[in-house]
């Protein structure tokens, strides 16, 4: 089996820029860990096959994996003939790293190891946001893993939440967001008082690195993921790499304009998709429906058509703007009903990508573990960034 992660186009004519030389050797640090992960363990010249990079290339990856502590020599094959290969294997006791999703309800907290591998998970309601400290919540969480798992082994933190972040709405906070986390400065602070490096991006970047490395979208290089939580946000993933933007606030699709004279968004425009597709706008959706006297059952046929068009057209506007291989749909929303959605959504809007036969959406099946997990790779991804 070939890797499929796409290689970079390494022989750019325009001659490689610093940043797209540190942006190969990142990429290609990460599709060796990630062969590693997927074949158990390989030798360098399996390495350099499956990956479809040079045996130079390969043997100075591995060697500065090596330092860093992330892979190790397995030991050495049985050959048929000439000298054994050593196989290289991820060091799965090389450490682990505290992925952390908080939203106003709950939290969900992750210890993986290097490979991805999930050895703690919990999860909870969060305290009072009014009178929370959050750096007391987090940093609390980070000694109970360190108590269990050895503090000296973690790789850092990766704390992730609705973003955006340092903005200011003139409406209401972000549904579902807490204010004291949607800036920056608070890894830092989180950073000061843990000792590790600390990671902050919104949920929707997480989940989409997650699904990258570890659910439905492993094998695409360019796909959008369309985050349904209390609001509705988006991850882009381009070559293989998240996309932040210029202050990490990108892929905010839920403030997509869907129509200019729908309902009033906390952002001050009217009509944004979040208005329509979120798991507040049900609620309210449900609650007023009610009140009315409507049946729920119908009244959630109701909300799911209109939500299911909304989406449509949002898709659309992701297809036309990047021409991705697929959307993942997925977040804080239960499976059952992201699959209602997608359903309901038949024949979608015409696209570039409209290409007869070929899947435009796929549900995540990891839920809400996809931020989570996707939260636990980003100190483990800082430590190969090297
Ligand atoms: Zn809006």
């Amino acid at each position: 089996m070939r890797y499929s992660w796409p290689m970079l186009d390494q022989t750019n004519p325009l001659g490689p820029a610093a940043s797209t030389v540190r942006h190969v050797g990142r990429h290609n640090r990460r599709v060796i860990l990630h062969a590693l992960r997927v074949h158990g363990n390989l030798s360098r010249a399996e390495l350099a096959r499956f990956t479809g990079l040079t045996p130079q290339a390969v043997a100075n990856i591995v060697d500065t994996l090596m330092t860093a502590g992330l892979v190790r020599e397995a030991g050495r094959r049985k050959a048929q003939r000439g000298q054994p290969p050593i196989a290289i294997e991820i060091a799965n006791d090389g450490g682990y790293a505290v992925g952390v999703l908080i939203d106003a309800t709950s939290f969900h907290a992750v210890a993986a190891g290097i490979g991805g591998e999930l050895i703690e998970m919990r999860e909870g309601p969060v305290p009072d946001a009014i009178e929370a400290d959050w750096l007391d919540f987090v940093a609390g969480i980070h000694t109970e893993f360190g108590v269990r798992f050895g503090a000296d082994r973690c790789l850092g933190i990766g704390l992730v939440t609705p973003g955006p972040f340092d903005i200011d709405w003139p409406g209401v906070p972000t549904p579902g967001a807490i204010p004291q986390l949607q800036v920056r400065g608070i890894a830092d602070q989180l950073a000061a008082r843990t000792g590790t490096e600390v990671l902050l991006e919104n949920d929707a970047y997480a989940a989409a690195l997650g699904e990258k490395l570890y659910g439905q979208a492993t094998e695409f290089s360019d796909f959008f993921y369309i985050y349904v939580g209390e609001g509705v946000g988006g991850g882009i993933v381009i070559r293989g790499e998240p996309y932040r933007g210029t202050r990490g606030n990108a892929g905010e699709f839920g403030h997509l304009i869907v129509d200019p004279n729908g309902p009033q968004c906390y952002c001050g425009n009217r009509g944004c998709l979040g208005e329509y597709l979120s798991l507040r706008s049900m609620r309210d959706f449900l609650r007023d429906a009610e009140a009315a006297g409507e049946d729920r059952d119908r009244a959630m046929d109701r909300w799911v058509a209109r939500a299911s068009d909304a989406l449509s057209v949002g898709i659309a506007g992701i297809e036309n703007l990047f021409d991705p291989e697929i959307v993942v749909i997925g977040g804080a929303a239960p499976v059952p009903l992201l699959e209602r959605l997608a359903g309901e959504l038949g024949e979608l809007r015409a696209s570039v990508r409209q290409d007869v036969g070929r899947q435009r959406l796929r549900v995540s099946a990891l839920g809400e573990r996809s931020a989570a997990l996707g939260a636990s790779a980003l100190p483990i991804l800082a430590a190969i960034n090297v």
